[in-house]
């Protein structure tokens, strides 16, 4: 049964000021934000990602796609080399050629994203002026725009913010009478928006998805606009929305079968939608998900799990895997505590939750190694390490690239977590 409104597992389960939030400062180990390529380009399907950057980045983006380049790939890197970093060519003169020859090449692009990197950093080239110089001369066909992807004192996802913060100013303004609207804001899969848009316009709450799926379908963005964020890590984007009038739905993030009705509830209670309606719509897929997680639950229960710092999803997956699988979690690393937008999922985190918010390696490696966690969710550069030392790993940003939210995926979500553990039970058997 649907918990009544305000009394959702999530709320049963809050900790609030019992948690326990540090911050560490030292070795990083994380992937730049050059990564959000990787599922930005299969979302916005008719954008193009130009990193302006070095072989190293080519090659982090080629090795990332890898497996996933079905047909001619929607980004690449313009190489900066010996004579742009030694200022001997000019780099504009350069990358306007580079420019027109791939528009000239793909005329199936409506929007093309200059993408900064260390390299075009070092080199101070200014792309913001490069994307206006180039869109004036491109558009209206195409319109050009930049942002950095650059891994100075980043973290992987915030590539994805950085891509729709700087989309955000070429949304169009929503007239001043225009009737409330509903923004889901941060890239989903497919699938999952085509579920989380039913089960919204069932409620009678039209929406719209950021990013679209077509650059030429911007949604429109105004004083009437509310929005909901789908990700954790988009501060730089909903500071823009804000700015452009609209106004953030603080919810839980939809994960896991509690996370999406919650998430699915900020709405509807913004929408003063009839809670009859409301478990009418929600109640099948909701008791699906139950269904379908008890089967994992007997996996995962009791199991101590560990999170390095990484995607910026770690909060909200550590109150799932307490709250609906029943882990146990011995530390909560993550990159950022955005104590606004994380204010839900912090409140539903159990008592004495321990939070790291930022990295030392070195001293988080030797919290593990002395807790021997049945599980550690980390990055790629950690994983085979920790394996090495017998510990079971789950890489974070499988994490980022399957589709994980609402109410079909919750199982698919408690499986990833479960399938390391069964393997290594199979290894040691
Ligand atoms: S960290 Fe810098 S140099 Fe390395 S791949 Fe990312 S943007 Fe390129």
């Amino acid at each position: 049964m649907i918990p009544p409104a305000g009394r959702t597992a999530l709320s049963r389960a809050g900790a609030g000021s019992d948690l326990r939030i540090s911050t560490e400062r030292g070795q990083r180990e994380v992937f730049c934000g050059l990564t959000g390529i990787i599922w930005l380009h299969r979302k916005i399907q008719d954008a193009f990602f130009l990193v302006v950057g070095s072989r190293t980045c080519a090659h982090l983006i080629q090795s990332a796609a890898g497996v996933m380049i079905f047909a001619e790939p929607r980004f690449a890197t313009a190489i900066i080399d010996e004579r742009d970093l030694a200022g001997l060519a000019d780099a504009n003169v350069e990358l306007d050629r580079v420019v027109a020859q791939l528009l000239a090449r793909r005329p199936d692009i409506k929007l093309l994203f200059l993408v900064g990197s260390c390299p075009s950093e070092v080199i101070k080239l200014d792309l913001s002026r490069a994307a206006l110089r180039l869109s004036g001369r491109f558009s209206p066909q195409v319109r050009v725009l930049n942002y950095s992807g650059s891994g100075i004192e980043t973290t992987f996802t915030q590539g994805e913010d950085a891509c729709l913060a700087s989309l955000v100013p070429s949304l169009p303004s929503q007239s001043g009478d225009a009737p409330a609207s509903l923004l889901v804001v941060g890239a989903l899969a497919d699938v999952v928006e085509d579920q989380l848009r039913r089960l919204l316009v069932d409620m009678g709450i039209q929406v719209e998805f950021f990013p679209p799926r077509r650059s030429t379908e911007l949604p429109v963005v105004g004083p009437n606009t509310r929005f909901l964020l789908a990700q954790p890590f988009l501060a730089d984007t909903a500071r823009g929305l804000e700015e452009r009038g609209a106004c953030h739905l603080p919810a839980p993030f939809p994960l896991g079968a509690e996370g999406t009705l919650a998430w699915l509830r900020a709405a509807a209670a913004a929408w003063q939608v009839d809670e009859a309606l409301f478990r009418r719509v929600t109640q099948p897929a909701y008791e699906r998900a139950l269904k379908a997680l008890s089967g994992y639950r007997d996996q995962l229960a009791g199991k101590r799990v560990f999170f390095f710092p990484d995607s910026q999803l770690e909060v909200p997956l550590a109150r799932f895997l307490a709250n609906e699988m029943c882990m146990q979690l011995i530390e909560v690393g993550t990159p950022f505590v955005h104590r606004a937008h994380l204010a839900a999922e912090l409140q539903s985190l159990p008592a004495g939750t321990h939070i790291v918010e930022g990295q030392h390696v070195e001293n988080q490696l030797d919290r593990c190694f002395a807790a021997k966690p049945d599980l550690v969710v980390c990055g790629l550069g950690l994983a085979n390490p920790l394996e090495a030392q017998g510990l079971t790993t789950k890489w974070s940003i499988e994490l980022v690239f399957t589709p994980i939210q609402g109410f079909n995926q919750a199982a698919d979500l408690a499986e990833l977590f479960a399938r390391p553990l069964i393997r290594r039970t199979r290894l040691v058997a």
